[in-house]
């Protein structure tokens, strides 16, 4: 009834305002945007001159004229104004038609965000044409998308990695019990393949192409088939292009410190969690989720230092904003998770 009326009076939708990419999900049709974080703007008249994959590809590669800019850092806002033009194209991406009804949202945050923080976010989504806006905290958002038992007596752990944060998270009873926030993920793993390559063969990487390997061949433990790749780079001594060949094997030890960080954190999470909890995760095993946690043998790697099951969510990169969009869908089931 209510997603009738809602399909009548104007949409409802769900927003992932990730510091990697942004999603957009609307009840009833599923994910319906999903591009980077980024902003191409003029440097002098800031204007903007691209948004999403097609800004991303200027990151790196700009002329002075023009800047990329990720406007979120560390999962909050960081640049207010940039965010707020962001958030505008992609929310008029999604509205084609238009209403004279003002869409409704619900937004994921990360946890712990102060005041300030959470009315940026609001206040960034009111500039863009919507009236209400509830929000919801990513690991209870992710805990949604995988469909753990969140309204249950029973705790459950969800771990999300993604550009700027890893967040681990224990969630009992529709509500968080504990949580920690690492800011060590898939960004600082870029930047550690790029001084890899600096340090070990006087080599400069893009940001992109420091990304692309670690998709490509990175991994967390020894992988049972050798990968390796071409990498284009530029010579640091004489400034010239050079090509270079690295296996999956160079990229795991540049990978080693960031990757130990994150599973050191999960493991200071385990031992922080009451008693009561920390049993029923040794049942119910740990939940993986973003971006980050397509790093091959990730899962793995955690499986072995925590001795817990680990399952990695079905299509990571998705699950905040699916479970974000399912409190729209059921909103008598999950009307309490909301934070504001
Ligand atoms: P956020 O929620 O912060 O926007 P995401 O959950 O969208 O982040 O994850 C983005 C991060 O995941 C990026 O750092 C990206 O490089 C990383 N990522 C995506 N796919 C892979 C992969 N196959 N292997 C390793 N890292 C990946
Ligand atoms: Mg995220």
């Amino acid at each position: 009834m209510r997603l009738a009326l809602s399909r009548f009076f104007g949409k409802e939708l769900a927003m992932d305002l990730g510091t990697a990419n942004t999603l957009i999900f609307v009840p009833g049709q599923g994910v319906v945007l999903n591009e980077p974080s980024v902003v191409a703007l003029d440097a002098e008249h800031k204007t903007v001159l691209a948004v999403g994959a097609e800004a991303k590809e200027f990151l790196g590669r700009t002329p002075r004229r023009i800047r990329a800019v990720r406007p979120l850092k560390d999962g909050v806002i960081a640049d207010f104004d940039v965010t707020q033009k962001m958030v505008s194209f992609f929310i008029a991406k999604c509205l084609k038609r238009k209403s004279i009804f003002r869409p409704r949202m619900a937004i994921c945050v990360p946890t712990g965000i102060t005041q300030v923080e959470k009315r940026a976010v609001i206040e960034a989504a009111n500039q863009a044409g919507v009236t209400q806006v509830r929000l919801i905290e990513e690991p209870m958002a992710a805990a949604i998308g995988a469909n753990l038992p969140i309204n249950e007596p029973m705790g459950n752990m969800v771990v999300d990695i993604g550009g700027g944060t890893s967040e681990m998270a224990i969630i009992t009873l529709s509500a968080i019990a504990y949580s920690e926030s690492l800011r060590v993920a898939g960004d600082a793993m870029n930047s550690a393949i790029q001084r890899y390559f600096q340090d070990q063969f006087q080599l400069l990487v893009g940001e992109n192409m420091a990304e692309r390997v670690k998709m490509a061949i990175g991994s967390a433990l020894p992988l049972a088939q050798p990968l390796a790749i071409d990498v284009p780079g530029k010579d640091m001594i004489n400034g010239t292009p050079r090509p270079i060949r690295v296996t999956d094997s160079h990229i795991r030890e540049a990978l080693f410190e960031p990757v130990q960080m994150i599973v050191n954190s999960i493991y200071k999470a385990l031992e922080k969690t009451p008693p009561e909890l920390a049993g029923d995760i040794v049942n119910n095993g740990i939940l993986m989720a973003g971006g980050g946690s397509l790093l091959k043998g990730f899962d793995t790697l955690v499986h072995k230092v925590t001795g817990l099951k680990v399952v990695v969510d079905d299509d990571p990169l998705t699950t905040v904003v699916r479970g974000t969009g399912r409190t729209l869908e059921e909103p008598v089931k999950f009307g309490d998770v909301y934070i504001n």
